[in-house]
Formats: C-alpha cells, sequence, structure tokens
C-alpha cells in the first residue's frame, strides 16, 4: 500500500491499536504540530491518553499537556521530537514533589511559586535546541529559587535536573536504555524502573534544595 493510499484511508476506528498484545481497533493520535505534520500511530480507548478530550499516544499527550497555553501561541513542537517529549513526561512526574520542597524552603509571606509550561531555551550559544520546564520561587524581590528540567535535541536521551544555575544530576531514562539495547521486560518491571528513575530525580532536586537557603539569585 502506497503512502497516499494509505493517507486518504478513512481511519477512524479502522486501524489496529500498536499496542502490543491489544487487538482492539483505534483511532490516530490527535497531534499535528507547528508544520501542520500528524502523528501517524493508533490507540484504542484502553491505550490512548485523553488531554481535554482528544485521544493521544503517550508521548504527545505529555507534550500538549505539559506546554499548556503556549501551544496555541508557538505552536506544538515536531512530530517526531523526543526531547520536548521526555521533558514533558519526566517533569510531570516530579511535578508535584518540586512544588511541595519549593513550598516547603518558602520564606514565609508574599513568595509564590510559578510553574512555566514546556518552552525551548532561548538557543544562546548553543547549536541545538534545549527543552525545559521550570519551577520557580519568586517573592517582590526577584527570583528565590529555580528548578528546570531539561533535555537537548542534540542528546534527547538524556534527562538533566538543575537547581538555580547549577546541574545538580542527569540520566538516560531506563526504558530509553532498554529500548538501545534491545531488551524487553514485564510490564511491571517496567513500571517499577521509571517509578525508581522518577524519584532519583525528585530526591536529588529535594536534597539540594532543602540544603541552600532561599535567598535572592543574583
Ligand atoms: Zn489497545
Ligand atoms: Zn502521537
Amino acid at each position: 500500500m502506497t503512502e497516499w493510499l494509505h493517507e486518504g484511508w478513512n481511519v477512524i476506528g479502522g486501524e489496529r491499536c500498536q499496542a502490543e498484545a491489544c487487538d482492539a481497533t483505534g483511532v490516530r493520535c490527535d497531534y499535528v504540530d507547528k508544520r501542520t505534520r500528524a502523528c501517524r500511530t493508533t490507540w484504542c480507548s484502553q491505550h490512548w491518553v485523553a488531554v481535554a478530550g482528544k485521544p493521544y499516544c503517550r508521548r504527545h499527550a505529555s507534550v500538549v499537556a505539559a506546554m499548556g497555553a503556549d501551544a496555541g501561541a508557538v505552536g506544538l513542537p515536531d512530530v517526531d521530537n523526543r526531547a520536548a517529549a521526555l521533558v514533558a513526561s519526566v517533569a510531570a512526574e516530579v511535578d508535584a514533589r518540586v512544588r511541595a520542597v519549593l513550598h516547603e524552603v518558602a520564606p514565609a509571606g508574599g513568595a509564590v511559586l510559578v510553574a512555566d509550561p514546556v518552552r525551548p531555551l532561548p538557543p544562546r550559544d548553543r547549536a541545538t535546541r534545549r527543552w525545559q520546564r521550570a519551577w520557580k520561587l519568586v517573592d517582590h524581590s526577584g527570583m528565590l529559587k529555580r528548578v528546570a528540567i531539561e533535555v537537548d535535541e542534540d542528546d534527547d536521551a538524556v534527562v538533566m535536573a538543575h537547581v538555580d544555575t547549577e546541574l545538580i544530576g542527569q540520566g538516560v531514562p531506563p526504558w530509553i536504555e532498554r529500548r538501545r539495547r534491545g531488551v524487553s521486560v514485564p510490564e511491571q518491571v517496567d513500571a517499577e524502573q521509571r517509578r525508581s528513575f522518577y524519584d532519583a530525580i525528585a530526591r536529588s532536586i529535594e536534597l539540594v534544595v532543602t540544603d541552600r537557603e532561599a535567598v535572592p539569585l543574583l
């Protein structure tokens, strides 16, 4: 079948879900990037992830959810952009703990937490784009504390965690490591490995944030 025939086919409810060992028919992921390229994966109602009532594959659901209102303003990242998707999914997993620890160190009165959506960083002297999600504790004097999760498009498997301007940790998620080595594990082991990866990131952020006083950054 040619690409064109495939494109022209009415796929609603007509294609097999791509989840492993799933026999149900599904619908296309609703993701369309800023260059109007669509995601070509298909998922059943068990395996798609709904955001604002629309079905997405797991990767794009986290991008759409994390871009927030920015998606309308700057357009969604390229459909095959793994960096933005990885930032989005990791940031969503550590979000509650980052917020909690920033609240914990916030000085009494006046400080507020600002959580940015996923967005590309200004290029500066880098050749590639870097995607980031940041949480900031700010008061009338300025920014007191900043936590960020970043992934560079040039090495889109490496998750970096920053506190203030310092890189406090980085690592390749276990599921990406496995994909590189062509290894698969039972769902339960995968879930366990994901949990401990997210936990390690959150814990190192907590340690560094609580270890230092929240004072205005220069
Ligand atoms: Zn399915
Ligand atoms: Zn998708």
